[in-house]
């Protein structure tokens, strides 16, 4: 862990292993930290916050743009330390890192853009003028399936507006943190300003970042059972909270669309991370009149995936996080074939030469689904892509919006009216018009409904570290 800029053990001595979701191999022992060492880091980040907020816009971009750079020199050693102990592959984690540098290197840049503004008053004796301050203690939990630029999308904000903070990674990727501050601490992060405490039971840290009076702002990325645990208890002392939960995007594939190009653009965001990222489709929606020849291109580019340990060459399909992971992935499939669906292809755990000392599941198509299975309803966080049929497309809105979640969607469609329809009608707070990667730094990143609250990346971003001061001045 690394608390006040030192490196240190859990103060009871415990610690616990992570192991490569690949093979089963154990790969470390890290500190288990627990209620005493997420107060020392807290008490650190408050200390450091007088100083660190006083800095200016300048000197914070600094260390943002040489972590940035140290980033990209270490490129090569983030994305294995994270296809060892994530599992995705080696060409997804590069591309991971290079996403994770980039937050670093804009609100280097942003930083420099907190600006403030003056109003007109009604009274010819006054002033309004409005200033941006840090909001002070960060506590950040991250998940595991982008770990490293799931801590870089909340830090580089929290340090840039000026911010101190206590990070708590995922149990199973607390690797990828840890390399990631020896780079923080290489590049000159004060002492106190950024602190990581591993854990294997994210109980007592999530309870201090809630209930501790020093945190000011709590920003969880996970599941949505936790954020809401999480948000309930910061709200006892009204803390500013933002939060990134679950998915279930739709990907619509309109009448006029290529369901060729769609069904190629599918195959790339379905199966990348192996399923598991929030914003990958789970409903998938194909007009009637381009079904067949959308899964006749999508069975092709699925025959041609390699399942495998990330770091093989040709590999596309990386292992699930857990066996817990492989076990729902499979209960979805299972329900929705008991249920009337049809098997395209895969279906089943992956154990042929050596797959089963790792948690593979075979890359998956489902043709007609219905509303009634449970991969309907459910993020299924695997490579599982459940097809609908529709053919009444002013129904087709409804039934796309028609779930709990509302973080990203995606459209297929040549008509800019259709387009423009579906853009203005989906309730989501991401969407892919043609588009299946739109995510950037500089693009705000969230949801809408139980997907969460708040935006990471953009201006956006930084608004979540920053209060909001009017003074009011009489020249009289
Ligand atoms: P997932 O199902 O994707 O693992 P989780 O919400 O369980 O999603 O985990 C996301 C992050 O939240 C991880 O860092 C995990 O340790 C943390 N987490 C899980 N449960 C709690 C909790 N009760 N309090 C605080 N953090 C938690």
């Amino acid at each position: 862990m690394f608390i006040n800029g030192e490196w240190t053990g859990a103060q009871d001595g415990s610690s616990f292993p992570v192991t490569n979701p690949a093979d089963g191999h154990k790969l470390a022992q890290v500190p288990n930290g627990g209620k005493a060492d997420v107060e020392k880091a807290i008490l650190a980040a408050a200390n450091a916050f007088d100083s660190w907020s006083k800095t200016t816009a300048y000197q914070r971009a600094q260390f943002l743009q040489k972590a940035h750079g140290l980033m990209m020199d270490n490129l090569e050693h983030l994305a294995l330390t994270m296809t060892r102990e994530q599992g995705k592959p080696l060409k997804a984690a590069r591309n991971e890192v290079r996403y994770a540098a980039d937050f670093m290197g804009w609100f280097a840049e942003e930083a420099k853009r907190i600006y403030g503004r003056t109003i007109p008053s009604a009274r010819p004796d006054q002033r309004f003028m409005v200033l941006r301050q840090p909001v002070g203690v960060v506590g950040a939990i991250t998940p595991w399936n982008y770990p490293v630029s799931m801590i870089t999308r909340k830090l580089a904000p929290a340090l840039a507006a000026g911010c101190t903070a206590v990070i708590k990674p995922a149990e199973a990727t607390p690797l990828c943190a840890v390399e990631l501050f020896k780079i923080f601490a290489l590049a000159g992060l004060p002492a106190g300003v950024a602190n990581l405490v591993t854990a294997l039971d994210p109980t007592p840290v999530g309870e201090a970042f809630c209930t501790d009076p020093r945190v000011k702002k709590l920003t969880f990325t996970g599941s949505t059972a936790v954020g809401k645990m999480l948000a309930s208890k910061a709200a006892l002392q009204m803390k500013r909270v933002s939060l990134e939960l679950g998915g279930h995007a739709p990907f619509i594939v309109c009448r006029d669309a290529d369901p060729v190009i769609a069904a190629k653009g599918l195959s790339l965001v379905k199966f990348l991370n192996t399923g598991q990222a929030c914003i990958s489709p789970n409903r998938i929606y194909v007009h009637e009149s381009g079904k067949e020849a959308f899964l006749c291109e999508l069975t092709a580019k699925v025959a041609a995936m390699k399942a495998g340990s990330g770091i093989e060459k040709g590999v596309s399909i990386g292992p699930l996080v857990n066996e817990a992971a492989v076990n729902k992935v499979d209960n979805q499939v299972k329900d929705a074939l008991k249920k009337g669906a049809k098997l395209i292809t895969g279906g089943r755990r992956l154990t042929e030469d050596g797959l089963d000392r790792g948690w593979f599941y075979a890359p998956t198509i489902l043709d007609r689904v219905t509303e009634d299975m449970l991969i309907y309803r459910e993020e299924t966080f695997g490579p599982v892509a459940p097809v609908i049929t529709y053919t009444d497309e002013d129904q087709l809105l409804h039934m796309a919006n028609d779930t709990t979640y509302g973080l990203a969607a995606y459209v297929y469609t040549r008509d800019i009216a259709r387009a423009m329809k579906m853009f203005e009608g989906l309730n989501f707070g991401i969407i892919g018009i043609n588009d299946i990667n739109p995510t950037a730094a500089s693009a705000p990143f969230g949801g809408m409904k139980e997907s969460g609250m708040g935006r990471e990346g953009a201006m956006e971003g930084l608004d979540e570290y920053l209060e909001t001061k009017l003074g009011g001045f009489s020249l009289r």
